[in-house]
């Protein structure tokens, strides 16, 4: 059995980003633990931080009870500014250490959010520790930019519903912007063009650029 940490910098961007992928790791027997860097309060479409807070946060704990997912971690860093600083790094180190995971997922290293592009720095600085013994595979995931540089495909063709159901658990999201259907459109044209002989619905992941 394997185990597999998911950093999500937002409360959403795990199951939008790798939810088939993560459903596929825990059919096939895997724990899966995800760290929620922040917990979206910029995202609060007219709602104060605190209440984003608390909304966004149930509807992660739901996300996650629909795809199974073992532990969910809220860190509660700033929304907008995360930073790869050394209290993250030191957290994170700390985590892999007691963790101990196979994989770890993460947002891609060239996604136009910030705390997206933050989160991969976090992890390739942490991976680069001397201390940081474990050293586990890294996958990036696509959420606002797509990936140019595909090296890892995923069929996720049998768990796309469960996938969209996690993401619709978001609902404060998707009622200003239809993720469910852009992200199926998105694993449809990933699935068609990139999972051949596989499909039609896939996740493509890439590696850092060093
Ligand atoms: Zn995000």
């Amino acid at each position: 059995m394997g185990k597999v940490l998911v950093l999500s910098p937002h409360p959403d961007d795990d199951v939008i980003g790798c939810g088939g992928t993560i459903r596929q790791h825990i059919v096939l027997g895997d724990t899966v633990e995800v760290i929620y860097l922040t917990s979206g309060e910029a995202g609060g479409h007219g709602t104060d931080q605190e209440e984003t807070i608390r909304i966004r946060e149930k509807e992660a704990v739901l996300a996650a009870e629909i795809l199974q997912i073992s532990r969910v971690d809220f860190w509660h860093e700033p929304d907008g500014k995360l930073k790869a600083s050394k209290k993250n790094i030191q957290r994170l180190h700390q985590k892999i250490t007691s963790f101990e995971p196979d994989i770890i997922y993460v947002t891609h290293d060239r996604e136009d959010h910030q705390d997206h592009r933050a989160a991969a720095l976090l992890v390739s600085k942490t991976l680069r520790l001397p201390a940081t013994a474990v050293k586990p595979t890294v996958w990036m995931y696509e959420v606002w930019t797509p990936i140019q540089k595909i090296k890892h495909i995923v069929d996720i063709t049998p768990y796309i519903e469960l996938k969209l159901q996690a993401i619709r658990a978001h609902q404060s999201q998707c009622k200003v912007l239809r993720f469910d259907d852009a992200i199926s459109g998105l694993n449809r044209y990933r699935g068609e063009m990139h999972s051949w002989p596989g499909g039609p619905f896939a996740e493509i992941f890439t590696t850092f650029r060093i």
